[in-house]
């Protein structure tokens, strides 16, 4: 019979194997692996997020920057 382990994460218990002692709030939990990995996974897919939010912020504020330009320059120079 192999050995478990509870998961605080997952909240069932998993093969010993798949499992490693995590260091939380409370002290060191056990939580598996796959858990842990999810986890790191979802915070790099936020931070290409906010990366990507930002570039786009800037793009826009770039480009408003020049159509407010274009503007300026088209009402000097109309008649
Ligand atoms: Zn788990």
């Amino acid at each position: 019979m192999t050995e478990t382990l509870f998961c605080y994460c997952c909240r069932v218990h998993h093969d010993k194997n798949l499992m490693l002692l995590f260091p939380t709030r409370q002290g060191p939990r056990w939580r598996c692996l796959r858990s842990i990995e999810a986890a790191a996974r979802n915070r790099r897919e936020r931070d290409d997020f906010g990366r990507q939010q930002s570039e786009i912020n800037r793009e826009a504020a770039r480009r408003a920057a020049e159509n407010s330009l274009r503007l300026r320059q088209a009402t000097l120079f109309s008649p």
